[in-house]
Protein backbone atom coordinates (compact mmCIF):
# COMPACT_ATOMS: atom_id res chain seq x y z
CA UNK A 1 0.00 0.00 0.00
CA UNK A 2 1.34 3.57 -1.08
CA UNK A 3 0.16 6.56 0.40
CA UNK A 4 -1.03 7.91 -3.08
CA UNK A 5 -4.53 8.02 -2.52
CA UNK A 6 -4.54 11.89 -1.94
CA UNK A 7 -2.26 12.42 -5.07
CA UNK A 8 -5.17 14.55 -6.77
CA UNK A 9 -5.84 17.00 -4.34
CA UNK A 10 -2.28 17.56 -3.41
CA UNK A 11 -1.41 17.62 -7.28
CA UNK A 12 -4.04 21.10 -7.23
CA UNK A 13 -2.27 22.18 -3.65
CA UNK A 14 1.02 21.94 -6.15
CA UNK A 15 -0.04 23.59 -8.81
CA UNK A 16 -1.70 26.49 -6.95
CA UNK A 17 1.36 27.09 -5.40
CA UNK A 18 3.14 27.27 -8.31
CA UNK A 19 0.84 29.47 -9.94
CA UNK A 20 1.25 31.89 -6.87
CA UNK A 21 5.35 31.54 -6.68
CA UNK A 22 5.13 32.44 -10.87
CA UNK A 23 2.99 35.74 -10.02
CA UNK A 24 5.49 36.65 -6.89
CA UNK A 25 8.31 36.39 -9.46
CA UNK A 26 6.44 37.94 -12.18
CA UNK A 27 6.23 35.55 -14.37
CA UNK A 28 3.42 34.36 -16.55
CA UNK A 29 1.20 31.14 -15.00
CA UNK A 30 2.24 27.84 -16.70
CA UNK A 31 5.88 29.34 -17.03
CA UNK A 32 7.15 26.89 -14.92
CA UNK A 33 6.82 22.90 -16.44
CA UNK A 34 5.90 21.02 -13.37
CA UNK A 35 7.43 17.30 -13.71
CA UNK A 36 5.25 14.86 -11.37
CA UNK A 37 8.02 12.55 -10.02
CA UNK A 38 6.41 8.89 -10.26
CA UNK A 39 9.55 6.92 -9.09
CA UNK A 40 8.35 3.95 -7.01
CA UNK A 41 4.66 4.31 -7.04
CA UNK A 42 2.49 1.98 -9.39
CA UNK A 43 0.56 2.91 -12.40
CA UNK A 44 -2.74 2.45 -10.37
CA UNK A 45 -1.53 5.56 -8.38
CA UNK A 46 -0.65 7.33 -11.58
CA UNK A 47 -3.83 6.97 -13.34
CA UNK A 48 -5.74 9.54 -10.96
CA UNK A 49 -2.71 11.71 -11.18
CA UNK A 50 -3.27 11.90 -15.30
CA UNK A 51 -7.10 11.56 -14.75
CA UNK A 52 -6.36 14.56 -13.06
CA UNK A 53 -4.49 16.03 -16.54
CA UNK A 54 -1.18 15.98 -15.37
CA UNK A 55 1.17 15.22 -18.76
CA UNK A 56 4.63 15.44 -17.63
CA UNK A 57 6.51 13.10 -15.54
CA UNK A 58 9.79 11.92 -14.52
CA UNK A 59 10.94 8.38 -13.45
CA UNK A 60 14.53 7.71 -12.26
CA UNK A 61 15.08 4.28 -13.53
CA UNK A 62 15.01 2.97 -17.18
CA UNK A 63 13.72 -0.27 -16.53
CA UNK A 64 10.69 0.77 -13.93
CA UNK A 65 9.63 3.17 -16.46
CA UNK A 66 9.84 0.58 -19.60
CA UNK A 67 7.67 -1.71 -17.03
CA UNK A 68 5.06 1.01 -16.59
CA UNK A 69 4.71 3.44 -18.96
CA UNK A 70 3.94 2.35 -22.49
CA UNK A 71 0.58 0.89 -21.44
CA UNK A 72 -0.36 4.45 -19.61
CA UNK A 73 0.91 6.16 -22.65
CA UNK A 74 -1.57 4.21 -24.35
CA UNK A 75 -4.36 5.23 -21.91
CA UNK A 76 -2.95 8.90 -21.70
CA UNK A 77 -1.98 10.61 -25.01
CA UNK A 78 0.19 13.14 -24.83
CA UNK A 79 2.24 12.49 -21.95
CA UNK A 80 6.34 13.74 -21.91
CA UNK A 81 8.24 11.33 -20.24
CA UNK A 82 11.41 12.83 -18.08
CA UNK A 83 14.50 10.34 -17.19
CA UNK A 84 15.90 12.55 -13.90
CA UNK A 85 17.95 9.55 -12.46
CA UNK A 86 21.56 8.55 -13.61
CA UNK A 87 21.92 7.10 -16.71
CA UNK A 88 24.28 3.80 -17.55
CA UNK A 89 25.17 3.88 -21.56
CA UNK A 90 24.31 0.57 -21.38
CA UNK A 91 21.60 2.07 -21.11
CA UNK A 92 21.37 4.71 -23.38
CA UNK A 93 19.58 2.97 -26.52
CA UNK A 94 16.18 2.44 -24.01
CA UNK A 95 16.33 5.59 -22.45
CA UNK A 96 16.55 7.25 -26.12
CA UNK A 97 13.50 5.31 -27.09
CA UNK A 98 11.72 5.93 -23.97
CA UNK A 99 12.18 9.42 -22.72
CA UNK A 100 11.20 12.94 -23.97
CA UNK A 101 13.45 14.57 -22.19
CA UNK A 102 17.21 13.44 -19.99
CA UNK A 103 17.82 15.55 -17.01
CA UNK A 104 21.46 13.79 -15.98
CA UNK A 105 23.52 14.21 -18.65
CA UNK A 106 26.85 14.12 -16.69
CA UNK A 107 29.93 13.01 -18.47
CA UNK A 108 31.13 12.40 -22.03
CA UNK A 109 30.72 8.51 -21.65
CA UNK A 110 27.04 9.11 -21.55
CA UNK A 111 27.05 11.91 -23.81
CA UNK A 112 28.65 9.90 -26.52
CA UNK A 113 26.86 7.03 -25.74
CA UNK A 114 23.39 9.75 -26.48
CA UNK A 115 24.56 10.78 -29.33
CA UNK A 116 24.83 7.74 -30.95
CA UNK A 117 21.49 6.04 -30.12
CA UNK A 118 19.61 9.92 -31.27
CA UNK A 119 21.72 8.99 -34.38
CA UNK A 120 20.52 5.69 -34.88
CA UNK A 121 17.09 5.93 -34.24
CA UNK A 122 16.28 9.52 -35.61
CA UNK A 123 14.88 10.53 -31.95
CA UNK A 124 16.04 12.96 -30.19
CA UNK A 125 14.99 13.93 -26.32
CA UNK A 126 15.80 17.06 -24.80
CA UNK A 127 18.52 17.02 -23.13
CA UNK A 128 20.42 18.37 -19.89
CA UNK A 129 23.42 18.44 -18.20
CA UNK A 130 23.16 18.01 -14.82
CA UNK A 131 25.87 19.92 -12.66
CA UNK A 132 26.60 18.73 -9.12
CA UNK A 133 26.34 22.53 -7.41
CA UNK A 134 27.47 21.93 -4.20
CA UNK A 135 30.41 19.67 -5.30
CA UNK A 136 29.35 16.71 -3.09
CA UNK A 137 31.67 13.68 -3.48
CA UNK A 138 28.67 11.32 -3.50
CA UNK A 139 26.73 13.21 -6.07
CA UNK A 140 26.36 12.82 -9.79
CA UNK A 141 26.82 15.64 -11.99
CA UNK A 142 29.86 17.93 -13.11
CA UNK A 143 31.19 20.12 -11.15
CA UNK A 144 30.27 24.07 -11.68
CA UNK A 145 33.90 25.20 -12.72
CA UNK A 146 34.09 22.35 -15.48
CA UNK A 147 30.69 22.67 -16.64
CA UNK A 148 31.24 25.34 -19.70
CA UNK A 149 33.66 22.84 -21.19
CA UNK A 150 31.92 19.96 -20.34
CA UNK A 151 29.12 22.03 -22.87
CA UNK A 152 31.82 23.08 -25.28
CA UNK A 153 32.70 19.26 -25.98
CA UNK A 154 28.46 17.74 -26.17
CA UNK A 155 28.32 20.45 -28.42
CA UNK A 156 31.68 20.45 -30.75
CA UNK A 157 32.55 16.64 -30.23
CA UNK A 158 29.22 14.60 -30.27
CA UNK A 159 26.86 17.39 -31.72
CA UNK A 160 24.51 17.50 -29.09
CA UNK A 161 22.51 19.93 -28.68
CA UNK A 162 21.73 20.80 -24.57
CA UNK A 163 18.23 22.26 -23.67
CA UNK A 164 19.48 23.29 -20.34
CA UNK A 165 21.10 22.84 -16.72
CA UNK A 166 19.16 20.71 -13.81
CA UNK A 167 20.82 20.48 -10.37
CA UNK A 168 20.07 18.95 -6.50
CA UNK A 169 21.41 21.00 -4.56
CA UNK A 170 22.76 19.96 -0.74
CA UNK A 171 19.86 19.17 0.85
CA UNK A 172 20.88 20.29 4.44
CA UNK A 173 21.51 23.85 3.34
CA UNK A 174 19.54 26.77 1.99
CA UNK A 175 18.69 26.04 -1.96
CA UNK A 176 18.67 29.80 -3.03
CA UNK A 177 22.57 30.20 -3.65
CA UNK A 178 22.90 27.39 -5.76
CA UNK A 179 19.99 27.94 -7.65
CA UNK A 180 21.55 31.74 -8.34
CA UNK A 181 24.23 29.63 -9.31
CA UNK A 182 22.92 27.35 -11.87
CA UNK A 183 20.89 30.57 -13.48
CA UNK A 184 24.28 32.08 -13.68
CA UNK A 185 25.94 28.89 -15.33
CA UNK A 186 23.21 28.68 -18.24
CA UNK A 187 23.08 32.27 -18.82
CA UNK A 188 26.31 32.48 -19.84
CA UNK A 189 26.32 29.61 -22.12
CA UNK A 190 23.06 30.85 -23.47
CA UNK A 191 21.09 27.98 -21.94
CA UNK A 192 17.43 28.68 -21.45
CA UNK A 193 16.41 25.09 -19.56
CA UNK A 194 16.49 25.16 -15.78
CA UNK A 195 15.42 21.96 -14.05
CA UNK A 196 15.85 22.36 -9.91
CA UNK A 197 12.86 22.42 -7.22
CA UNK A 198 11.53 19.48 -5.95
CA UNK A 199 9.37 19.16 -3.40
CA UNK A 200 11.06 20.97 -0.52
CA UNK A 201 11.78 23.64 -2.39
CA UNK A 202 10.10 24.27 -5.94
CA UNK A 203 8.47 27.42 -4.90
CA UNK A 204 12.09 29.00 -4.14
CA UNK A 205 13.21 27.84 -7.36
CA UNK A 206 11.10 29.71 -9.68
CA UNK A 207 12.29 33.06 -8.84
CA UNK A 208 15.66 32.13 -9.95
CA UNK A 209 14.06 31.07 -13.42
CA UNK A 210 13.02 27.61 -12.91
CA UNK A 211 11.71 26.33 -16.19
CA UNK A 212 11.44 22.80 -14.65
CA UNK A 213 10.18 21.95 -11.39
CA UNK A 214 10.56 17.95 -10.35
CA UNK A 215 8.16 16.92 -7.55
CA UNK A 216 7.50 13.62 -6.47
CA UNK A 217 6.30 13.04 -3.00
CA UNK A 218 4.35 16.60 -2.55
CA UNK A 219 2.03 15.29 -5.13
CA UNK A 220 2.16 11.53 -4.74
CA UNK A 221 2.58 11.35 -0.73
CA UNK A 222 5.96 9.63 0.78
CA UNK A 223 8.26 7.16 -1.20
CA UNK A 224 8.91 3.41 0.81
CA UNK A 225 12.34 3.81 1.97
CA UNK A 226 14.31 1.50 0.11
C1 LIG B 1 13.11 11.76 -6.43
C2 LIG B 1 13.60 12.96 -7.16
C3 LIG B 1 12.85 14.15 -7.17
C4 LIG B 1 11.55 14.34 -6.41
O1 LIG B 1 11.83 14.41 -5.04
P1 LIG B 1 10.71 14.88 -3.99
O2 LIG B 1 11.50 15.43 -2.86
O3 LIG B 1 9.92 13.68 -3.65
O4 LIG B 1 9.91 15.93 -4.66
C5 LIG B 1 13.33 15.21 -7.92
N1 LIG B 1 14.50 15.11 -8.61
C6 LIG B 1 15.25 13.99 -8.62
C7 LIG B 1 16.49 13.97 -9.40
C8 LIG B 1 14.82 12.89 -7.88
O5 LIG B 1 15.58 11.78 -7.90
Amino acid sequence: MTDASNAPARLAAVRAALAKAERAAGRPEGDVGLVAVSKTFPAEDVAPVLEAGQRLFGENRVQEAKAKWPALRERFPGVELHLIGPLQSNKAAEAVALFDVIHTVDRPKIAQALAKEIAAQGRAPRLYVEVNVGGEAQKAGVLPEETDAFLARCRDEFGLTIEGLMCIPPFDEPPAPYFALLDKIARRNGLKGLSMGMSADFTDAVPFGATLVRVGSAIFGSRPKP
